[in-house]
């Protein structure tokens, strides 16, 4: 009998599981997207409820409220907060992040001179930034990060601003690229601390040399993947 009972169990465990209908089974991506920029929020997570918010790119009052939402419907537990690249656009949500979730960023440290002066910076785009939270810690090439039973790979990729950084899941093939490549395009080098040439470098150095299955999540705009923009993208052409 107890036999029996244990196989119904086993059995059912199973097929749940082979459906796919426990909750949460892989990781999750929530991809958002806030303020007159477009900028794509990444809010990451798994079954654990342990998530990861990478840009945090909230600057109206609904873009908050929906964000916040979202964590707390889903009983989300916001564990790691994480830039791509610490451009206005890309971190205008993060001290409301810092305060609601008690985060911390964490980022590169050639990234802290834009958090330091994001202030002066909004003024130039017309935001009022609220100044964030700096960070104590950093990351760089090679690290990884963790958050519930995931793992992103730390890739340092600088040429759109100084410190940007894309994160690589490599169980699930998806990479965060912030404005480093979109589909069809690459980031603008012409602001502060941009280099078209090392761009170029870090895109084929650090993000062409991982499976061209892999799914690229930009900054801006819709998915690609690694093999469409090795054969498609037009900044990429004739530099192999
Ligand atoms: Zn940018």
């Amino acid at each position: 009998m107890l036999i029996y009972a244990f196989l119904i169990i086993f059995e059912s465990q199973t097929k749940y599981n082979r459906c796919g209908l426990t909750p949460f089974p892989m990781l999750q991506i929530k991809q958002f997207t806030f303020n007159p920029f477009q900028v794509n929020n990444y809010l990451l997570y798994d079954d654990t409820g342990e998530c990861a918010i990478i840009d945090a790119a909230t600057y109206e009052k609904h873009e908050k409220k929906e964000l916040a939402s979202f964590i707390s419907d889903n009983k989300l537990k916001p564990v790691v907060q994480l830039f791509t690249h610490c451009h206005i656009d890309h971190m205008l949500g993060s001290r409301y992040i810092s305060k609601t979730y008690k985060l911390k960023p964490l980022t590169h440290k050639d990234s802290l001179p834009f958090l330091e002066n994001s202030k002066e910076y909004g003024k130039v785009f017309g935001f009022d930034v609220e100044k964030p939270v700096l960070p104590e810690e950093f990351i760089e090439d090679g690290d990884t990060v963790t958050f519930g039973n995931q793992e992103l790979k730390v890739l340092h990729t600088p040429g759109h601003a100084a410190g940007s950084l894309c994160y690589y899941h490599e169980k699930q093939q998806f990479v965060i690229v912030g404005d480093v490549l979109f589909q069809g395009g690459v980031g603008r080098s012409d602001l502060p601390t941009g280099d078209h040439d090392l761009l170029i470098k870090s895109i084929l150095q650090k993000l062409m040399t991982l499976p061209p299955e892999t799914t690229v999540y930009p900054g801006h705009g819709p998915a690609t993947t690694i093999e469409e923009e090795k054969s498609g993208n037009p900044f990429l052409t004739g530099v192999y």
